[in-house]
């Protein structure tokens, strides 16, 4: 038995959402387009699994954080995308797929064909099994990645209120999961081998303020050490945890965030794979011309540091996503994708947000004792990336602007004294001269000097429209 369509979707998380919102602005038949996942139920906003929708009150629940509610567009539940005749196929693993046939096989022995694939797998969490410690299958022992991943966090919290929780790694998973825990008033300590919490990103001063906050909110922390097994009781549940430093720490339930691996399993020797992901050009597009791959688990050349990245972000899914569909349905009119990385996350009260890389000297800025801080990379001259800590709507746009501009600078410690007042300067009234110094690789920024106000002014709408979304993101839904 099977089935045919003119696009198929595989994968049903966030980048899935966004393409089919994209495919109904550009048009698409009804019946020409079908959305295949193994989760049971619609695509939906995966970071309110680690905030809201872990809160003891009033904790977020589906339909409300269904795709595309996050870019404060339509919320697509079921019946949307039945009105919109988008074949939803949920609940459905694919098994096989053959790119040169154009057909996926399911787990329930339905060969689905299709002309265009678009490839949304996203990732799977990481197991501890993996790096040697059996134990993942202890029913107090949880990962997080999907609805039934936080379900389960959730049921295990309730069991538990009062109780003492181990989480192993100091990632984003670790840090927003520990947040959670406390505020459920459980008694964290958090586990991971790095000196600092989130290694990948933060700055040793940035990290300290984090964790010197979840320290003032009862947060324990052990570091430079990792799990090396459990003690289980009679019932299969884990009782404590043994570090390999010699700890051992009594525990109710354990999060597990130790990093992801993109679902590429499928493809491996049929498409190119780089970076861990599907190779794709600036058009989203694979070593196999009816095949695109967004997300997770998509390796994407990002202009602006002339190399390829696979992004393991919400902003980026969302917005390759679009890229794809516009490229598929309208290839004349959409050129390559141009991407200035951001991420974001909300613990307690605190929000952050970061644009482009973390790579070069570091020069912070602002009051780590207050509310207001952050920090800007530079390499080879360039400013190429900016963290803020409570920023203000204008603030983030201020910093999303001067990073997208990729700005020449001379004096570290210039830069140092002015701190965000230099990325609102640049946002109010970037300077030509630095403009037009510009590396051709970065984003739109060589420019002759006539054209360079107009390219300007984009800029500042657009990483302003960027910087005001993930403000009232955070701000007013806070809950996820
Ligand atoms: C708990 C959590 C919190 C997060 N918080 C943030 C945050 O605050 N900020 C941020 O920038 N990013 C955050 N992220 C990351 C962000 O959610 C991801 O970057 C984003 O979801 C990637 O979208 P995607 O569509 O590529 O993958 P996903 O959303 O993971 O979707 C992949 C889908 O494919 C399905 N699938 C995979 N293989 C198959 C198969 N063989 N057959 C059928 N279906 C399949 C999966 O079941 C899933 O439905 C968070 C992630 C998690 C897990």
């Amino acid at each position: 038995m099977g089935r045919a369509f003119v696009y198929v979707i595989l994968g049903g998380g966030v980048a899935a959402g966004y393409a089919a919102l994209e495919f109904t602005k550009r048009g698409v038949s009804h019946g020409e387009l079908c959305i295949i996942s193994e989760e049971t139920v619609a695509p939906y906003e995966r970071p309110a699994l680690s905030k809201g929708y872990l809160l003891p009150e009033a904790p977020a629940r589906l339909p409300a954080f269904h795709t595309c509610v996050g870019a404060n567009e339509e919320r697509l539940t079921p019946k949307w995308y039945k009105e919109h005749g988008i074949e939803l196929v949920l609940g459905t693993r694919v098994i096989s797929a053959d790119v040169r046939r154009r057909t996926l096989l399911t787990a329930a022995g339905e060969t689905i064909s299709y002309k265009i694939l678009i490839v949304a797998t996203g990732a799977r969490a990481l197991k501890l099994e993996e790096f040697g410690v059996n134990g993942s299958d202890a029913e107090n022992v949880c990962y997080l990645r999907d609805l039934n991943d936080a379900n389960r966090i959730v049921d295990v919290m309730h069991s538990c209120s009062g109780g003492n929780a181990v989480v192993i790694g100091g990632g984003y998973i670790g840090m927003e999961c520990a947040a959670s825990l406390v505020i459920s008033k459980i008694n964290v300590t958090m586990v991971f081998p790095e000196a600092q919490c989130m290694p990948r990103l933060f700055t040793p001063k940035i990290a300290s303020f984090y964790e010197d906050y979840y320290k003032s909110k009862g947060v324990e922390f052990v570091k430079g050490t990792v799990l090396s097994s459990f003690d289980m009781d009679s019932n299969g549940k884990a009782v404590a945890v043994n570090l390999r430093d010699g700890k051992r720490l009594p525990v109710d339930m354990v999060v597990v965030g130790i990093g992801i691996r993109p679902n590429t399993s499928l493809f491996e020797g049929q498409l190119t794979l780089e970076k861990g992901g599907i190779k794709v050009n600036g058009k989203m597009q694979s070593s196999n011309s009816s095949v695109y791959a967004v997300g997770d688990v998509a390796a994407f050349p990002v202009k602006i540091f002339s190399e390829t990245r696979r992004l393991e972000h919400v902003d980026s899914a969302r917005k390759c996503a679009r890229h794809a569909v516009a490229a598929i349905m309208e290839p004349e009119k959409t050129g390559d994708f141009d991407y200035v990385p951001f991420f974001y996350s909300r613990v307690f009260t605190l929000s952050w947000q970061f644009y482009g890389d973390n790579i070069g000297e570091v020069v912070h800025f602002g009051d780590f004792s207050g509310n207001t801080f952050g920090a800007y990379w530079v390499n080879k001259g360039h400013l190429v990336g900016s963290f803020l800590e409570g920023g203000t709507k204008e603030e983030y746009a201020a910093i999303a602007m001067v990073t997208s501009l990729k700005p020449a600078i001379e004096d570290l410690a210039e830069l140092e004294s002015r701190g965000l007042s230099y990325a609102m300067a640049i946002s109010r009234e970037p300077p030509p001269s630095q403009v037009t110094n510009v590396d051709v690789s970065g984003p739109s920024l060589v420019l002759e000097k006539p054209m360079y106000r107009w390219h300007a002014t984009a800029g500042v709408i657009l990483a302003g429209s960027v910087a005001a979304f993930a403000y009232w993101y955070g701000r007013r839904r806070r809950r996820w």
